[in-house]
């Protein structure tokens, strides 16, 4: 009888094992729960926290262009890669020990109730409040990364002022563009919903050129994905790190063949020939990166190899 138990048990247990095994582990698909994104390091007086606001399956054949799908394959197979691929949403906060930065907001409720909009919860699980946000620095405004400034008609960083590059300000926010500009028309609706709250309680500071923001940070502009696209370059202590927003989008595809465009480009000539030029500028100079869309937390080097690049992600230290 008690044999027949333990034999019970076992088969269960192996059982679960079984379902386990095939419903995610083995296969690398994602599993049902995941915890929120978090993950922090020093860097000279800075403490940085990339924060996850989820991922978003990409359908690469339809999104790439100056591609073709044969090409496309072959890229994800190099990476053990199948279409579509997860795009990483990452946020970055800079505790500068007396005033909290936010770069990009995430995508708020603009990707639907189960895409992105995590960035909150991966906020507090950093131990931070929204209302503690001194300073907002867009890379640019797009859906995921000006999206999680409002949520549900407000303002979700209360007290935060937004920085912007001002051809972005100026290109999204006038309702003449929307009409006679190829992009999507949403991209407009949503700069409007999101961006213009904070325009209105007077919290936006649009910038042009190269600004400095507080002291050992400033905004470069690299336009070409957005017509205000910039980096965030902070130094500290003589280390460095620049964050780059959406300067590619698809690491597999884009490190290997800078040339590859996509098509939430503004401008996909002048985002590739952006992207190719600071390309160089990272290897030649070995600076470490910050990306929104690389695998989370999409933090590290990129180094030559063949004629295009390959990506060193950050070491992995988790230690007093
Ligand atoms: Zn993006």
């Amino acid at each position: 009888m008690l044999s027949k138990l333990i034999m019970a048990v076992v088969a269960a247990a192996l059982t679960i094992t079984t379902s386990y095994t095939f419903s995610g582990f083995a296969t690398g698909k994602a599993v049902r729960t995941q915890l929120p994104g978090v993950y922090s390091f020093k860097l000279g007086d800075f403490t940085i926290t990339a924060l996850s606001d989820g991922t978003v399956p990409q359908d690469l054949p339809k999104l790439l262009t100056n591609t073709n799908p044969a090409e496309i394959r072959r890229l994800l197979q190099r990476s053990f890669l199948e279409n579509p691929v997860e795009a990483s949403i990452n946020a970055f906060l800079i505790d500068t020990g007396d005033k909290q930065v936010l770069v990009d907001t995430g995508a708020g409720e603009l990707l639907g109730p189960k895409l992105g909009g995590k960035l909150q919860e991966s906020l507090k699980t950093a131990g931070y409040a929204p209302s503690e946000v001194d300073m907002i620095l867009l890379t640019h405004i797009h859906t995921d990364h000006s999206g999680g400034l409002v949520v549900g008609g407000q303002r979700m960083f209360p007290t935060a002022i937004v920085y912007v590059g001002k051809p972005d300000i100026d290109f999204w926010l006038n309702p003449a563009n929307a009409k006679r500009s190829q992009v999507d028309q949403k991209y407009f609706s949503e700069a409007v919903k999101t961006v213009k709250p904070y325009l209105d309680a007077g919290k936006v500071k649009p910038f042009s050129g190269e600004t400095p923001i507080l002291p050992g940070i400033i905004a470069r502009p690299t336009p070409g994905h957005t017509p205000g696209h910039s980096f965030y370059v902070l130094e500290s202590r003589g280390d460095r790190i620049e964050f780059w927003g959406d300067i590619l989008h698809v690491a597999s595809v884009q490190f290997p063949k800078p040339e590859i465009t996509i098509v939430y480009d503004v401008d996909s000539k002048a985002a590739a020939a952006q992207r190719q030029k600071q390309f160089a500028r990272a290897e030649t100079s070995r600076r470490l990166v910050a990306g929104a869309h690389l695998p989370f937390p999409g933090i590290g080097y990129l180094r030559a190899e063949d004629r295009g690049y390959t990506w060193e992600p950050l070491d992995y230290r988790w230690r007093e």
